[in-house]
C-alpha cells in the first residue's frame, strides 16, 4: 500500500533523540536518548505507563515537536539539516498521522476529508477525489462517502481518519491513541483496519496505553521515563 521502501529496510530511524520540556517547577525530561528503527513493514506499538514519553516521540517523528538531540531519518532521508519547506515536503511525502479524537473537517464529507491531504501536496481536484474514492473502496467505506463525519459513529470517524492519512500513500503511519476515545465495537473495527493495511504493506507506529491495541500489533516497544526499556521480540 505505501509507495517506499523496501520491505525490511527501515522506515523510520530515531538515534540518541532527547527532549527536555521547560516546566515551571523543574524541566521534565521527556526523552532521556530513544534509538530505534522500525523497518517497512513492521506494525510496532509504542507502549508505557503515562507520562512515559510516548507521545512526545511520536510528535517529535511527526514533526510537531522539535528534539534538543538526535537524529531522524525516513525512508532513509535524514532530516536534519534540511530548510524548514523541505522538511514540510518530507515529512508529507513519509508521515501519515491519526489523532485520538480524529481531527476531521465537520463540514466536509469522508470522501472531501480524505482527499484534502492530496489536494495539499499539489494533486488535482479529480486526481485527488479518484484517489480519495479508491482508498475509502478499499477500505470498505465507500457507502460513507457523502456523509459529514457527525453523522459517523467514532469507529467510522477513525477509519476515515485512517484513509484521509494514508491518501499519500505515507511510508509510515503515526497514530496516537487512536483508540482511546472508542468503544468497543469501534475500537474492533480500526485494529481491523490496521491489521489488514500492514498485511498489504503499510508501515504503522502506533502509541496506546490498550493491551488490545499492543496485542494487535507484531512488535511492542516499551518507553519508560523517557528510555526505551524492553524491546519484545517480533513475532515470527
Ligand atoms: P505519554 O504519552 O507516555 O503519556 P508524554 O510524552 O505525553 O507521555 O509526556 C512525557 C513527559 O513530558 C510527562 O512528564 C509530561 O508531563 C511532560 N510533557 C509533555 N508535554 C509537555 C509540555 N508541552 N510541557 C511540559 N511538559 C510536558
Amino acid at each position: 500500500m505505501s509507495g517506499s521502501p523496501a520491505a525490511g529496510s527501515p522506515a523510520l530511524e530515531v538515534h540518541g533523540l532527547r527532549k527536555t520540556y521547560d516546566a515551571r517547577s523543574a524541566p521534565v525530561r521527556a526523552l532521556r536518548g530513544i534509538d530505534l528503527v522500525v523497518d517497512a513493514g513492521e506494525f510496532v506499538a509504542l507502549t508505557g505507563p503515562s507520562g512515559s514519553g510516548k507521545s512526545t516521540l511520536l510528535h517529535v517523528v511527526a514533526g510537531l515537536e522539535p528534539a534538543d538531540e538526535g537524529t531522524i531519518a525516513l525512508a532513509g532521508t535524514a532530516l536534519d539539516g534540511l530548510s524548514a519547506a523541505r522538511l514540510a515536503r518530507v515529512r508529507r511525502r513519509h508521515v501519515g498521522l491519526v489523532f485520538q479524537f480524529f481531527n476531521l473537517v465537520d463540514h466536509m464529507t469522508a470522501l472531501e476529508n480524505v482527499a484534502l491531504p492530496a489536494l495539499i501536496a499539489g494533486a488535482g481536484a479529480s486526481a485527488a477525489t479518484d484517489r480519495a474514492r479508491d482508498l475509502l473502496d478499499r477500505l470498505g467505506l465507500l457507502d460513507k462517502s457523502a456523509e459529514l463525519p457527525p453523522a459517523l459513529s467514532g469507529g467510522q470517524r477513525q477509519r476515515v481518519a485512517i484513509a484521509r492519512a494514508l491518501v499519500n500513500q505515507p511510508t509510515v503511519l503515526l497514530a496516537d491513541e487512536p483508540t482511546g476515545a472508542l468503544d468497543s465495537a469501534g475500537t474492533a473495527d480500526v485494529l481491523e483496519l490496521f491489521s489488514r493495511i500492514n498485511e498489504l504493506g503499510q508501515t504503522i507506529l502506533v502509541v496506546t496505553h490498550s493491551p488490545e491495541v499492543a496485542a494487535a500489533a507484531r512488535r511492542q516497544v516499551q518507553l519508560h521515563d523517557g528510555c526505551i526499556v524492553e524491546p519484545v521480540p517480533a513475532v515470527p
